[in-house]
């Protein structure tokens, strides 16, 4: 059995792979490990092994591995749907929102933050492929939606996030991260101070890092298939 350590650190190896193959710093290539539906036991042992950053999809989950592993400093990453009756957990236990795409939620979360803590750092998810099932404000959208959540005080906007369509074709995988990209580069233009673009998983890493990824989201490829 491939152990858990081992396992992050074949998938830093991808990440520096990719980061010199394509010309970037690895260190503007921040990994995300994505936890959800494992235990705490399992994130302690990735933790022990160096890595700071996890990311959850389920509020109520999360925040008791949150609060089961309080003691390491870790920082917090909500990746999932975001209802309005769970933005006040969401607040109050993270540091950070990727799915963000409604003015509505992020206002809650905003008035929300407990004022002793810092900004919640916020991404916006926006819908590159316009999958109808697919959550996330469309890149025509996104711009409105950019200025009116970076002025909220309790919030900090940090840039954008995007889980296009699954596909094995690296040029479409890069043609939706570059979509992501040049919206972001768009963005910045305006005036928004954005450093993060939010994208790539297990699957397409590496297309996403071409693409000037500053964080990828990592579920599969550390913790196996998900339970
Ligand atoms: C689950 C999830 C991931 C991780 O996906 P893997 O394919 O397991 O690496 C990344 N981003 C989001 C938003 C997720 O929900």
């Amino acid at each position: 059995m491939i152990t858990l350590p081992a396992k992050l650190q074949a998938v830093l190896a991808r990440i520096a792979d990719a980061a010199r193959l394509y010309g970037r710093d690895q260190a503007d290539v921040r990994l995300l490990a994505v936890s959800k539906t494992w235990p705490a036991a399992a994130l302690r042992e990735v933790a022990a092994a160096g890595q700071r950053a996890f990311g959850e999809s389920y509020v109520q989950e999360a925040v008791g591995k949150i609060s089961e592993l309080r003691t390491l400093g870790l920082e917090w990453h909500f990746i999932g749907a975001l209802q309005a009756n769970k933005t006040r957990l969401v607040a109050e236990s993270f540091d950070w929102v990727h799915s963000v795409d409604q003015l509505r939620i992020a206002q809650r979360l905003s008035e929300q933050r407990p004022s002793l803590l810092p900004p919640l750092s916020v991404c916006l998810q926006v819908n590159v492929s316009g999958e109808a099932s697919k959550s996330g404000v469309s890149p025509a959208a996104a711009p409105a939606l950019a200025a009116a959540v970076a002025v909220l005080p309790g919030l900090c906007l940090r840039g954008l996030m995007a889980i296009p369509a699954a596909t094995d074709e690296f040029g479409e995988q890069r043609r939706a991260f570059r979509c992501l990209r040049e919206l972001s580069e768009r963005l910045r233009a305006d005036g928004l101070l954005l450093d993060t673009l939010s994208m790539g998983m297990s699957h397409d890493l590496e297309a996403a890092i071409a693409e000037g990824a500053t964080l990828v989201r990592v579920g599969t490829a550390i913790f196996g298939e998900r339970r």
